[in-house]
C-alpha cells in the first residue's frame, strides 16, 4: 500500500491518495471528505489514472473512498466503517479519451506568461466549490455606485437579472409592485431614504421583555474524523458558551464581566457545557440569542445523549425563554443601509453604537475561525503558551458576540437615528 503515490507524465504531475497492490495490478483509492460520492470526483479520478497508466503502471480498478455519515465513533482510536467506497472504474474508463485534450487545454493556460481566460463570473464561481479567486475577479468588473438590486436577501439575484433586462440596476428604482414582502418593502424603502429604519411597534415590543434579560451564542466544531466518542462525522459539536447578563434597566453589563465556558475534548464536555449553562442563564427572564435555530438544535442533540438525558427539562425550559433576534430585527422592522442587504450579526453591528470591534486583531473573523482554533488548541504540536493565547482569544470573540446583542437591544429601544414606519 503506497500513500501519496507521486506520478508524473506529459508534464502533469499527480499524487494518488492509496494505491493499492492487487497481485500484479493495482487498485486506487482517491479518498474525499464529502459524505457521497460526487460528480466532479469522476474527472479528478480519471486524470490521476492517465498519468498513473501512462507511467506503465497496471492500474485497473479505481474508487472514491467517502466519509460514511452513519459511523459512530464508539471505541478509541477504532475507525472502522468510517470511510465507504465507491467503484468507479466504468465510469473513468469511459472518460479516459477526454483526458488527452484537457492537458492540452490547460498546457496553454498554464504557460509562462500565458494571459488569463476571460470568463464571466457565474454560478460555476460556486459549484462545485468555492472559488478563492472571486475577489480578483469581482475588482475586474465594471463598478456601480448605486444600491445593487442583489443585496434583497434570497430573492436578490433573480430579480437583479428579471430587471436587467429592462435595464435597471438600482434597488431603488424598483416599482413597489417588485417587493412582494414587508422586509423587502423595508430594505429598499431604508435605501431611497438612505437613513436606518425601525417599525413603530417596535421599540415597545423590547421594552415590554422582562428582567433580568440574558444573551447567549454558541460556537461549535465539525469534524470528518470524529475525535469525541459517541459523534458522528461532521456533528457540530458545541464546545463553547458564552453569556452576558442584564440585571436590570438601572444595570449597565461590562464587556469583560460576561460568563463562559471552554472545553476541548474532555470526555465530559456535553455534560459540563449543559450543566454550567443552565447555571449561568438561572431560571428566569428571556435569553436573546442571535439566529437561534443553531443554538436550539445544539441543545435539543446534546439533550439525546445518554450523559445528558436527564438534563432535558430544565434545557426545554431554557429554550421556551429564547428570543431570536434575527427575527426581531428581520420580521418586527429594522434596518439600516449599512447592513447593506444582511442580517447577520456583525453586520447589524456595523450600524449601531456598540463597544464591540470586529475589525480588531484580536477577535476571530467568524465560527470557521473558531473552529480552525479549537483544531490548533487540540493538536498535541500548538505549543502550550500559544494554546492559551488561542484560548484567550476564542473568548472574546465569543463575549463579544454577547455583548453585540446587548447593543442591539439597547438601541432597539431606543433608535435615535431611524425613521420610524409602518411594516403593515
Ligand atoms: S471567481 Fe474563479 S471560477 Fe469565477 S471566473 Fe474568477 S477564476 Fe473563474
Amino acid at each position: 500500500m503506497i500513500y501519496e503515490a507521486a506520478f508524473l507524465s506529459d508534464d502533469v504531475l499527480i499524487r494518488a491518495d492509496v494505491l493499492l497492490r492487487k497481485g500484479a495490478d493495482w487498485e486506487m483509492v482517491e479518498v474525499k471528505s464529502s459524505t457521497s460520492q460526487k460528480p466532479e470526483h469522476i474527472a479528478d479520478a480519471t486524470i490521476q489514472t492517465y498519468v498513473i497508466r501512462a507511467c506503465g503502471v497496471n492500474l485497473n480498478s479505481i474508487k472514491i473512498g467517502h466519509i460514511n455519515k452513519e459511523f459512530l465513533y464508539t471505541n478509541t482510536d477504532n475507525y472502522d466503517g468510517l470511510l465507504s467506497e465507491v467503484d468507479i472504474t466504468a465510469a473513468v474508463n469511459e472518460r479516459i479519451p477526454e483526458v488527452k485534450d484537457w492537458i492540452k487545454e490547460l498546457k496553454v493556460i498554464a504557460a509562462k506568461g500565458a494571459n488569463s481566460p476571460m470568463v464571466v463570473m457565474g454560478e460555476h464561481c460556486n459549484e462545485p466549490h468555492v472559488c478563492p479567486y472571486q475577489s480578483r475577479c469581482e475588482a475586474l468588473l465594471p463598478q456601480f455606485d448605486g444600491v445593487p438590486i442583489n443585496l434583497l436577501p434570497r430573492v436578490g439575484n433573480k430579480l437583479a437579472e428579471e430587471w436587467q433586462k429592462k435595464a435597471i440596476f438600482d434597488l431603488r428604482q424598483l416599482p413597489e409592485s417588485a417587493l412582494k414582502t414587508p422586509m423587502q418593502k423595508m430594505i429598499h424603502l431604508a435605501h431611497t431614504l438612505n437613513q436606518p429604519v425601525i417599525n413603530s411597534d417596535l421599540p415597545a415590543k423590547i421594552s415590554s421583555y422582562g428582567w433580568p434579560r440574558f444573551f447567549m451564542d454558541f460556537e461549535t466544531v465539525q469534524q470528518g474524523v470524529p475525535m469525541l466518542l459517541n459523534t458522528k462525522p461532521y456533528d457540530a459539536i458545541p464546545f463553547q458558551w458564552s453569556v452576558h447578563q442584564w440585571v436590570s434597566p438601572s444595570d449597565k453589563p461590562d464587556l469583560n464581566a460576561g460568563k463562559g465556558f471552554l472545553e476541548f475534548l474532555s470526555p465530559t464536555m456535553d455534560r459540563d457545557f449543559l450543566v454550567s449553562l443552565l447555571s449561568a442563564v438561572g431560571t428566569e427572564g428571556p435569553i436573546f440569542v442571535h439566529n437561534a435555530s443553531f443554538e436550539i438544535s445544539k441543545l435539543t442533540n446534546l439533550v439525546e445523549r445518554p450523559s445528558c438525558h436527564d438534563l432535558k427539562l430544565p434545557v426545554e425550559s431554557l429554550i421556551s425563554r429564547i428570543v431570536d433576534t434575527l427575527l426581531v430585527v428581520r420580521n418586527d422592522g429594522y434596518y439600516s443601509p449599512k447592513m447593506n442587504g444582511s442580517f447577520s450579526l456583525k453586520d447589524i453591528v456595523k450600524a449601531i453604537p456598540t463597544s464591540v470591534d470586529y475589525s480588531s486583531n484580536d477577535l476571530l473573523s467568524g465560527g470557521g475561525d473558531a473552529q480552525i482554533v479549537w483544531f490548533k488548541c487540540t493538536d498535541p504540536n500548538t505549543p502550550i503558551d500559544e494554546k492559551a493565547e488561542l484560548a484567550r482569544r476564542l473568548k472574546n470573540y465569543c463575549a463579544a458576540d454577547t455583548f453585540a446583542m446587548y447593543d442591539l437591544i439597547v438601541y432597539l429601544e431606543n433608535p435615535i437615528d431611524a425613521k420610524s414606519f409602518d411594516i403593515n
